[in-house]
């Protein structure tokens, strides 16, 4: 079966390596706490309500210096780890984090008094709490989530760049070391609006239990580079210098057109939120419905569907499918498959909140004016 699916790979650590990849979640969660701690942040009021307060909560953001120290440590190999350490160690590390992940959550779930969620099984798994804090305001734990999660996304995938060009050298696929440098824009762009997450999903509803710190930490930071698995172990797809070019830049163009989509819109929403009258860009004007003391915006990216951002994370998938030339291997499109099943769901959960806090006409009159859920013409 493991031969079948091409990941043996993956298993080739020896006793001692293996107890060290099922160990090395922990020393990161570790590593990661104590730089957020240590770097300097920005204090920032963030878009939740702190209901102690009545205020927005405080944040400090230090994402971008934890992840370039991150990145320099894991370049230089100063620690004695080698660059390829975190791809090979990559299923003994998810055993490995999805245990310390549930240990954190059942002591961050049973601490609580018992919420709304009567069956405890499923309090674990969505959680009690909405926030938790370390160090007084020091580290966000939500925030501390995305630091860890983004960081190591980008680390596994330049690790399994890593041990690519040691199997095949000269042979290398360059679409591989291309699927690194996506994530790794990916990640890196993030930290650079890091603010802008403030505002977004998780952060307005996600409870810290088992879905938060697994998702947040494990699926994130070491299952999102599943296509990795099977794709690190082939050679260069074998095509003419000519169509090499056109399958990478192909690749990167669509993948450049969905960040454009994802991040405006992000953008959009936030520049919105914060100054509801600026124009977005200075050129957008934001229209808006009112709804009590809310608003919801239907122009620009907002106005061609009522999730476009989503469709920026299809785009920049399906990009990160092309990006190894094998187009017909099934590894390559696992992440592809897991975005658009995550967004279909999450787009419609997000509408049936959004239709209780805005109320069910204002919702169907947003619905009127913007009729496409994700995909302008088809869906
Ligand atoms: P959103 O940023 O879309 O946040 C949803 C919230 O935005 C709503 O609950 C609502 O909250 C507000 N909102 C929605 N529509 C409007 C509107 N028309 N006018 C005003 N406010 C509106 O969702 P996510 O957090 O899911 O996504 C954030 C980004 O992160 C996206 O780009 C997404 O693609 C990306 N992402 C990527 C993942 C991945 O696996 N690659 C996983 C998750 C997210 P309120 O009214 O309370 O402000």
């Amino acid at each position: 079966m493991i031969e079948w699916l091409g990941i043996e790979h993956l298993f080739e650590l020896s006793g001692a390596e293996a107890i060290a990849g099922f160990f090395t979640p922990l020393a990161i969660f570790a590593a990661f706490l104590v730089a957020q701690f240590i770097l300097p942040g920005r204090k920032v009021p963030g878009y939740v309500i702190n209901p102690d307060t009545g205020q927005p909560r405080n944040y400090r953001l230090n994402g971008i210096l934890v992840f370039l120290l991150a990145v320099a440590i894991w370049a230089t190999e100063i620690t004695g780890m080698p660059r390829d350490w975190f791809y090979r160690s990559s299923l003994y590390a998810i055993a490995g984090g999805t245990v310390f992940t549930l240990i954190m959550s059942i002591a961050a779930v049973y601490s609580q008094p018992q919420g709304d969620i009567k069956n405890p099984l499923l309090a674990l798994w969505e959680g009690r709490a909405q926030e938790i804090s370390l160090f007084g305001e020091r580290v966000d734990i939500k925030m501390y989530f995305y630091v860890v999660g983004g960081t190591m996304l980008s680390l596994n995938a330049m690790s399994g760049a890593a041990w690519h060009y040691d199997q095949f050298g000269s042979d290398f696929n360059p679409g591989v070391f291309l699927y690194a440098a996506f994530f790794t824009f990916y990640v890196f762009d993030y930290f650079i609006w890091e603010r802008v997450q403030l505002y977004t999903y998780d952060l307005i509803y996600e409870r810290m239990g088992f879905k938060m710190f697994w998702g947040g930490i494990v699926i994130y930071g070491w299952v999102f580079i599943l296509p990795l698995w099977g794709m690190a172990a082939h050679p260069h797809p074998g095509f003419s210098d000519f169509w090499t070019y056109v399958w990478l830049i192909g690749s990167t163009a669509l993948f450049l057109l969905g960040w454009s989509i994802g991040r405006g819109a992000n953008l959009q929403k936030y520049t919105f939120k914060r100054w509801p009258d600026r124009k977005f860009l200075g050129i957008i004007e934001p229209k808006y419905i009112e709804a009590g003391d809310r608003k919801i915006l239907y122009t620009g990216l907002w106005g061609v569907a009522r999730h476009f951002n989503y469709m920026g994370e299809g785009f920049l998938s399906f990009a990160v499918g092309l990006s190894f030339g094998h187009f017909l291997n099934p590894w390559a499109w696992a992440y592809f498959v897991f975005v658009v099943s995550f967004f279909t769901w999450r787009q419609r959960s997000d509408e049936t909140h959004c239709e209780e806090k805005y109320g069910a006409e204002k919702w169907a009159e947003y619905k009127s004016r913007v009729k496409w859920r994700i995909m302008p013409g088809i869906y």
